[in-house]
């Protein structure tokens, strides 16, 4: 059988045929020369993690330019959450884009820009009077929730933690914990950013409100309520590894910031929309934040982002202070309202806690036999397992990479994170089949057990 046989019959989305197909090695040859293209082309800055030319998406693969269909565990990033190219989501893309294609909110406002703006005022956690402005990607929104946190407060300090991510440009590079390979050789970073520690249960070994006791008393020493606009942290950290505060950790520090007239910011760039089980990570503690970053999964693969707060504090910003030429462009917006309309009414927070139990009873089997992984986390479509040395505990994260290529070869897309890089994430798309999802975490087994 030639690559060509098997070339994709459909263009993508949920009609692909859902299985795992592997007609060439990996990267096949047709793969091998886009990537050779790209080595020529493309700055070396951009990494990749899968060696594959991606010709079609849907359900819960990716298919590539040899005919190879790989099974997706990573959404791009936890961005294609409903599925890939889902066909609401197509439909209201091409409608717009045919109607048109961009004006720029700030010279000539259209409909569906407010549309969303409602919409996530109205889906975000809290019931208080809210207000929203969009931008074009996560970091972005970052820096403007940073931004108006200042104006609001007339302060300037700004916490962030251990471990947490936040983006690339200059502002969340200062706020993103890991230097390699985020910050390397990136700075002078922006001034004023203070770090503290991050309840990891798994290491810290510590309760909720002891952790949070502790950042506490390090924001307080080395900053200080008076000089501090806002903490800004992850309500289960992305990038960092998949950490989730124990129990009690964020209404602690949502209480202090309360108290102290700090502005909270959730960023839930990664957590957000329906990901973790519940629509935001912030409902499954508890807590409301007063501004709450969102991206990645708002638009259903289209660039799209956004802060959203409380009123008063949204406002604070003068008029102009706020935008950019394509913050809220119309084709991502149409994609966003079809987006969070299949997210409240198609049972996507159900979905993500029914492929959350698939995994955790996958990896906690897998990790009785195997005590090379150290701890299982997560919640809902984002589960994560931490690979540590069997007798010290230690990080493992050339057993991590091994894992990983090794999956990837098998035609099983994974990602891996964490501060120590001893973390593979789960972020499978939420319209994976069952039979598919068990499929990816049989080759991960396997390729546990040959590392
Ligand atoms: C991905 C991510 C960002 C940055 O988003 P970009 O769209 O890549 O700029 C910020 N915060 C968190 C938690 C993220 O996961």
């Amino acid at each position: 059988m030639t690559a060509s046989d098997t070339l994709p019959t459909t263009l993508g989305g949920p009609t692909l045929v859902q299985e795992r197909r592997l007609v060439t090695s990996i990267p096949g040859p047709r793969s091998q020369q886009l990537l050779e293209r790209k080595a020529a082309a493309v700055a070396a800055g951009v990494g990749h993690t899968a060696p594959i030319e991606a010709v079609a998406a849907g359900g819960g693969v990716i298919v590539d330019a040899d005919g190879n269909s790989l099974i997706d565990l990573g959404s791009g990033i936890a961005v294609t959450t409903l599925g890939n190219a889902h066909p609401a989501v197509v439909e209201a893309v091409q409608a717009q884009v045919a109607q048109f294609t961009h004006t720029c909110f700030m010279v000539s406002p259209y409909e569906s820009y407010v549309a969303v703006a409602e919409a996530l005022n109205r889906v975000t956690p809290g019931d208080h009077v809210k207000k929203s402005a969009l931008f074009n990607s996560g970091a972005e929104a970052v820096e403007n929730a940073i931004k108006i946190a200042r104006k609001a407060t007339g302060k300037q300090a700004v916490v962030a933690f251990d471990h947490g991510y936040h983006g690339r440009t200059n502002l969340t590079m200062a706020l993103t914990a890991k230097s390699m390979p985020y910050k390397s050789g990136f700075g002078p970073f922006a001034g004023e950013v203070y770090r503290a520690p991050m309840s990891y249960p798994y290491r810290d070994g510590l309760t909720g409100p002891e952790a949070a006791k502790k950042a506490i008393s390090i924001i307080e020493k080395q900053v200080g309520a008076d000089n501090l606009a806002a903490v800004i942290i992850e309500p289960i950290q992305g990038e960092g590894g998949f950490i989730v505060p124990a129990e009690g950790f964020l209404p602690a520090i949502v209480e202090w910031c309360r108290v102290n007239g700090v502005v909270f910011i959730a960023d839930e760039i990664q957590t957000g929309f329906a990901r973790t089980g519940e629509m935001f990570a912030c409902d499954l503690f508890g807590v409301v934040p007063d501004l709450i970053t969102t991206a990645k999964g708002i638009a259903g693969g289209l660039p799209l982002a956004a802060v959203t707060g409380r009123a008063e504090i949204m406002d604070a910003a003068h008029t102009g202070g706020l935008g950019g030429t394509y913050g809220g462009n119309p084709i991502a917006c149409a994609a966003a309202l079809a987006a969070i309309d299949a997210f409240e009414n198609d049972g996507l927070i159900e979905r993500a806690r029914e492929v959350g139990t698939i995994l955790t009873d996958r990896l906690t089997a897998l990790q009785q036999s195997d005590p090379r992984i150290g701890d299982v986390r997560g919640h809902g479509g984002m589960i994560a397992a931490e690979f540590v040395d069997a007798e010290t505990g230690e990080p493992d994260a050339a057993l991590t990479a091994a894992v990983a290529k090794a999956c990837i070869a098998e035609g099983v897309i994974v990602l891996t994170c964490g501060t120590y890089g001893n973390v593979i994430r789960f972020l499978p798309p939420l319209s994976i089949p069952d039979d598919l999802l068990h499929e990816g975490m049989d080759v991960v087994a396997a390729a546990l057990a040959a590392a």
